[in-house]
């Protein structure tokens, strides 16, 4: 019999702002931009949910529906360090841990119960943890699989605890409104209402078969789910896939010579982030597109990981030469970095010495930049940039896909994040 933990942070973007500045404890707070702007709403506090304010409606809409609320344009940054500080917790108790998004993990707890005792044990102190350790609310739930252990974590907000015991999940799931099982979405649900269905244990009751005539394969696995029954395992992976910047030129540009210190501008800023997660990157990718929207991109993995801007960037500078194949001006420029690990840089036994110079002295320049701004220093090439240059500049993880609709429609296409989805759903 497995144990399955799933673990939802509470309004978790909303929580990490609140414990930076808590007199927003307790206020209508709504992350996502400048209410006048195009942007959708990325979180928001209970207190702001109660004026009907929700995850992904368009900021102009909540500011009508709760014109009292405290706006915050968000800090990505912020949010990702809280994030693996979380992550760190949950991996003490099991390596399974499976990330969904920033702020939400299914951890197998099965083969650890021996070490850390029963279920119920591991799930009230990764709360105690996460409540006492980083000042940060969470619900968890626990249950024999997956979809359960979920159901359960949003039934236990805010901030609880909730125990489906084995054999009564399809007891449990039962009286809950069709919409709340994982996988249904409102056109689904639509169909099912269609069909009469109204709660989850109606769907769990018909004969599998009639639900396939109706939607196929996934008819079989609907009625499956509706029962409590998932065997999906858990797996691991990492909630960050990749750190990035990228910008439109303001006049696209065939200048060689800008292009290099554009690069070098990116490579700075998606190296300075990964210093301060702290993580490490071996792939670089480099995206171009030129004036008529074509768009290519190529990456390189490297030897050995690393979050110095030169060896970031000598590898980006190749890419760029090796891309820049048409005598098309440039519209757009992104440098991006995955295929992360955790960590400062190991020792690196060969060429050290030339390392640890460059890290004493980007270790400077991030302090500097810390203090005074990103513009009060600028390194190598970047001094090249003008700062018309750098105006359509912006990190890879927007918080406006409304904005990436309007460019999408101009035919730019939405930047290549592989990270995980940005609205912090509860
Ligand atoms: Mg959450």
């Amino acid at each position: 019999m497995r144990q399955i933990l799933h673990v939802d942070m509470d309004t978790f973007f909303v929580a990490v702002e609140q414990r930076l500045d808590p007199s927003l404890l307790g206020k209508p707070v709504i992350v996502g931009g400048h209410p006048e702007g195009r942007g959708v709403v990325a979180a928001c506090s209970y207190e702001a949910r109660a004026f009907g304010v929700h995850s992904a409606m368009p900021l102009a809409q909540a500011l009508r529906l709760c014109p009292r609320a405290v706006f915050l344009r968000g800090a990505y940054d912020n949010y990702l360090r809280a994030s693996l500080e979380v992550f760190r917790i949950l991996k003490q108790f099991t390596p399974l841990v499976e990330p969904t998004s920033l702020d939400e993990a299914y951890l197998d707890v099965s083969a650890c119960l021996r070490l850390h005792g029963h279920a119920m044990a591991i799930a009230e102190t990764i709360h105690e943890r996460i409540a006492g350790r980083l000042a940060l609310p969470a619900s968890v739930g626990l249950a024999t699989s997956k979809i359960v252990a979920k159901v359960a974590s949003r039934r236990a907000k805010p901030n609880g605890i909730l125990r489906v015991l084995p054999g009564a999940e399809a007891a449990f799931l039962a009286p809950l409104s069709l919409r709340e099982l994982p996988g249904i979405g409102p056109s689904t649900a639509e169909r099912l209402q269609s069909l009469g269905l109204r709660a989850i244990g109606e769907l769990a009751h018909l004969p599998p078969a009639m639900l396939e005539t109706v939607f196929g394969k996934t008819g079989r696995l609907l009625t499956q789910r509706a029962r409590g029954i998932d065997a999906s395992p858990v797996v691991t992976g990492s909630v960050v896939k990749s750190v990035g910047h990228e910008t439109t030129f303001e006049t696209d540009t065939a200048d060689r010579g800008e292009l290099e210190a554009v690069l070098a501008h990116l490579t700075e800023k998606a190296t300075r982030r990964l210093r301060r997660l702290p993580m490490q990157a071996r792939t670089v990718t480099l995206k171009l597109r030129y004036a008529d929207f074509t768009t290519v991109s190529r990456s390189r993995t490297l030897r050995a990981a690393t979050d110095l801007d030169t060896e970031v960037y000598r590898t980006a500078g190749r890419l760029l030469r090796s891309l820049l194949t048409r005598r098309v001006r440039v519209r757009l420029l992104g440098v991006s970095l995955s295929n992360l690990c955790e960590g400062e840089r190991q020792l690196d036994l060969f060429g050290e010495g030339r390392c640890a110079k460059y890290r004493g002295f980007y270790r400077a320049v991030d302090t500097l930049r810390d203090r005074f701004g990103f513009d009060v220093v600028t390194v190598g090439r970047a001094a090249l940039l003008q700062p018309a240059a750098r105006r359509g500049e912006r990190h890879l993880n927007p918080f406006r896909p409304a904005l990436d609709q309007e460019e999408r429609k101009k035919g730019e296409g939405t930047p290549e994040e592989g990270g995980p989805s940005f609205q912090d759903a509860a």
